[in-house]
């Protein structure tokens, strides 16, 4: 009898359902679309409320699915169909061609030195972060494998300055190319592993059940929100939290995007967006927390930095949260419950200026700061809807996936053999996430 599990989305829950089922004898496809494992966790600096470094609790486990019998990764990858059959699932996927030869690419990064043309970062554009076109997404990538940009494969960064930009022969016609750097620096290697005529590879997989842990992402806020995009020096939370990665663009340097300076005077704006019409109508329980580790790392990286709160409500979701909250508190963080009504900056020094109600004298305010960080808030995968429909199972009015019954039938969705964790479901945290995790493989095993 087919008793494998297809879990979608290998963030922590996606990876914790994978070993959990895997431990029970069961096969396991861990799909992500992304070229590599991780998700957001593995993008982190540290992580509340033990403040450990993200990458050196997430890379043994990354480490351990790449290399346990029972689980097969499928990167790059999505879901294209889905057929219910007799007690199974018969799903079609669609691989998505990296133009690198998995097998033979061994990440030595030669075809990236090689590779004439960078451009920002997705993530870490905005602050100082670019990558090439052939790249890895982070150092401790799992599979770790180059990948090359699709715009770059099919000519579309040949402004930009891409070597292959000259040639007008489709790289589909032609099975060795003679201009492209990454090519000959791969050949050089000995490795003969970038395939730029690589196509996508359709997949089908027989499953019993399937989860999907599709996680979150972090809102990206409005043009001009609390001076976002409009002021150099205002950023986002996800972004201070790369600022702060040793492994991150800056390698842990907190400097301002506006000049690179040392930033000694930061401000953070709680619920930035929230209950706007453009912005995140729910509370995502983690960024009060979020807060608290960025004041409190900041503070450690340089104790002279001064760090200030504006925030309305404070939530101290879960286990151990309210002491996370104090330690900040006790760390010389001020914590300032205003409501602020406008943000601007000094057009010579780029300093960022707040003018707020402190909610507690009803007093208006105006302070001046180097650098402000927007606390937004979690949203759901942008993918969310499309997968939604494939699979035949509802999202809730935010774009989260519905449980059949939060109370009775959690992580349980309308199809029987499908389930939920993690992100998929809602704002969350890591250990949260874990724990759900445990919870819907015990279901897709049983
Ligand atoms: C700035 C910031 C700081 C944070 N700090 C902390 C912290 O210190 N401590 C803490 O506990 N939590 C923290 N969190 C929350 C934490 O990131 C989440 O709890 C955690 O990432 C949830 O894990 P997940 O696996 O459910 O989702 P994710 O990490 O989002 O992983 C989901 C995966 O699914 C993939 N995926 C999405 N859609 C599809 C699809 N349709 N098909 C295939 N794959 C798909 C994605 O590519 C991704 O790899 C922070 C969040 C942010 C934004």
């Amino acid at each position: 009898m087919n008793d494998s599990i297809l879990i979608i989305g290998a963030g922590v829950a996606g990876i914790n359902a994978a070993l959990n089922a895997a431990s029970y004898g069961k096969k396991v496809y861990l799909l992500d679309d992304t070229p590599s494992i991780g998700g957001m966790m593995a993008r982190l600096d540290k992580t509340f409320p033990t403040n450990d470094c993200s990458i050196c609790i997430e890379a043994p486990q990354m480490y351990e699915v790449d290399n346990h019998p029972n689980i097969e990764i499928l990167s790059n990858t999505e879901v294209r169909r889905l057929k219910k059959g007799d007690g199974d699932f018969k799903v079609r996927l669609v691989q998505k061609a990296r133009f690198i030869d998995e097998e033979k690419c061994t990440g030595c990064g030669a075809c990236m030195e090689a590779c004439p043309v960078s451009i920002p970062d997705e993530m870490d554009g905005r602050i100082f972060g670019n990558r090439k076109l052939v790249f890895m997404p982070f150092p401790q990538a799992v599979p770790n494998v180059a990948v090359i940009d699709p715009d770059c494969r099919f000519g579309k960064m040949r402004e930009n300055g891409a070597c292959v930009g000259g040639c007008v022969v489709d790289c589909s016609q032609c099975r060795e190319c003679p201009i492209a750097l990454c090519v000959k620096a791969c050949q050089k290697e000995g490795k003969d592993a970038v395939r730029l005529w690589q196509s996508n590879k359709n997949i089908n997989v027989d499953v019993k059940s399937i989860i999907v842990a599709t996680g979150i992402m972090d809102d990206i806020p409005a043009e001009g929100l609390h001076g976002y995009k409009v002021c150099e020096n205002v950023i986002t939370n996800m972004e201070f939290e790369r600022l702060m990665n040793a492994g991150g663009p800056t390698a842990g340097q907190i400097i301002r995007p506006s000049d690179r300076k040392h930033a000694h005077k930061i401000a953070w704006l709680q619920c930035a967006g929230r209950g706007l019409e453009h912005g995140v109508p729910y509370c995502s329980k983690v960024c009060c927390m979020i807060a608290a580790k960025q004041t409190i790392i900041t503070k450690e990286h340089d104790a002279s930095v001064e760090t200030s709160i504006f925030y309305n409500d404070l939530k101290a979701y879960g286990k151990g949260m309210w002491g996370f909250y104090e330690k900040a508190a006790e760390a010389g963080i001020r914590y300032v419950r205003a409501r602020p009504y406008d943000v601007f900056e000094d057009p010579e020094t780029k300093n960022v200026f707040i003018r707020y109600e402190e909610l507690e004298t009803g007093e208006l305010r105006k302070e001046e700061f180097d650098l402000l960080v927007l606390s937004t808030g979690l949203v759901p995968s942008d993918r969310n809807k499309r997968l939604a429909k494939i699979l035949k199972i509802d999202l809730d009015k935010f774009g989260f996936f519905k449980e059949e019954d939060p109370i009775m039938a959690p992580l349980e969705t309308k199809v029987k053999g499908i389930y939920l964790c993690g992100g998929a479901t809602g704002p969350i945290d890591i250990s949260e996430s874990v724990v759900q995790a445990t919870a819907a493989s015990m279901k897709a095993v049983l």
